[in-house]
C-alpha cells in the first residue's frame, strides 16, 4: 500500500497570451501540471 507522492519538477516557464506566467512542471511518473500565475505588471494604483 504504497501511495505515490508526485514530485513536481519544474520544466520551464512560459508566458500566455493573456500575459500570465505559465509554469510547466511534471513528475517522473508522467504526471504533468500547468500552473498559471497572474502577473500584475500594470501600474500600481496608488492615489
Ligand atoms: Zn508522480
Amino acid at each position: 500500500m504504497s501511495v505515490h507522492v508526485h514530485v513536481r519538477l519544474t520544466d520551464g516557464y512560459a508566458v500566455t497570451e493573456d500575459g500570465q506566467l505559465l509554469e510547466r512542471s511534471s513528475c517522473h511518473c508522467g504526471a504533468a501540471w500547468e500552473t498559471t500565475y497572474q502577473v500584475d505588471e500594470g501600474e500600481p494604483e496608488s492615489i
